[in-house]
């Protein structure tokens, strides 16, 4: 078992805060002790009690969907990293598809947002990915070799050494489509070799890179067997218990 495992359940804007703790109570009892790291990314207003369920039980860990790059001030709506770390939080999903898609985020943006988490002693998941278009072009290794390195390589090694990237085809979420374990390995590769060029062959050979994308029961072994894909980032199969934790299992 490679200490770079991990499978995190992205829920989104999915469940009230009741129907989450039942949610992850239900993962946990079919998951039991699971040897990999597991992740619940609830909404905001669940992390509280999510930490307090999580609290002693090895290898499960609570993350948020976002936080703001700025430390506080007005800013109507927003997270502060300082208010995630107090409750507990351990990681922040950052640079999600959808953030991109919907609220305008850029590599640009995130990096600050990825400075300020590692500030306040979370861990960033980070989330890169291409479209389709971009996808059929040709040009998804070099496209998410930017993603990666604008945000990314501006950390220090030590700072970088605490970043798990999940590589998120834009086009696979959701959509039941998925990569094929060759694609998703082909980039995942390319990603390590990014890192190791960057900050060296050790950190590459200890960062956590995730595929995300319609993973299922049925497709995570293979995708997971793959030497550079580390685990899952799960969006509509960590909201059901029995799915999530044979994800679990898988990895
Ligand atoms: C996601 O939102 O990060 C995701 C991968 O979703 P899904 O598994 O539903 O494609």
């Amino acid at each position: 078992m490679s200490t770079r495992t991990m499978v995190a359940g992205n829920w989104k804007m999915n469940t009230t805060v009741s129907e989450g703790l039942e949610l992850a109570k239900a993962i946990i009892d079919h998951a039991g002790r699971p040897e990999t790291k597991v992740v619940f990314a609830p909404p905001a207003t669940h992390l509280s009690a999510l930490c307090a369920l999580v609290q002693g039980k090895d290898n499960y860990f609570v993350a948020a969907q976002n936080c703001h790059q700025e430390e506080n001030g007005a800013y109507t709506g927003e997270i502060s990293a300082p208010v995630l770390a107090e409750l507990g939080v351990d990681y922040v999903i950052l640079g999600h598809s959808e953030r991109r898609e919907y609220a305008g985020e850029t590599d640009d943006l995130i990096y600050p947002k990825v400075q300020k988490v590692l500030e306040h002693g979370m861990q960033p998941i980070y989330c890169c990915g291409e479209k389709l278009a971009v996808r059929d072009s040709g040009d998804h290794l070099r496209l998410v070799g930017q993603q990666v390195s604008t945000a990314l390589f501006r950390l220090s090694a030590d700072e970088m050494s605490r970043v798990t990237i999940a590589y998120e085809l834009v086009w696979a979420i959701g959509t039941g489509r998925t990569a094929s374990p060759e694609q998703a390995q082909e980039m995942h590769a390319n990603i390590r070799n990014l890192i190791a060029e960057q900050f060296g062959p050790d950190i590459a050979a200890r960062t956590t890179i995730l595929y995300g994308g319609s993973v299922k029961p049925d497709n995570a072994d293979e995708l997971f067997g793959r030497p550079d894909v580390d685990g899952g980032l799960v969006g509509g199969a960590s909201l059901k218990a029995a799915d999530f934790a044979a994800i679990i299992q898988a990895a």
